[in-house]
């Protein structure tokens, strides 16, 4: 019997989505080689922001 679960994984702090929360585990296993994992709501606002901040010429 396979019991695999898959769950997504933030790629930036290795947290673990699991019942709509994201967890910290205390150890992070190791990504597949061809993982592309997740990102949780704060690495993905972070990335987004720094997104923002690239893309968005500055405001006079
Ligand atoms: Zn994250």
């Amino acid at each position: 019997m396979s019991s695999e679960v898959y769950l997504p994984e933030c790629v930036v702090c290795g947290r673990i989505k699991l019942n709509g929360y994201w967890y910290q585990p205390f150890q992070t296993p190791p990504h597949f080689p061809n993982y592309r994992g997740a990102l949780c709501p704060e690495c993905q606002a972070r990335k987004q922001a720094k997104k923002e901040q690239l893309t968005t010429p500055q405001k006079s």
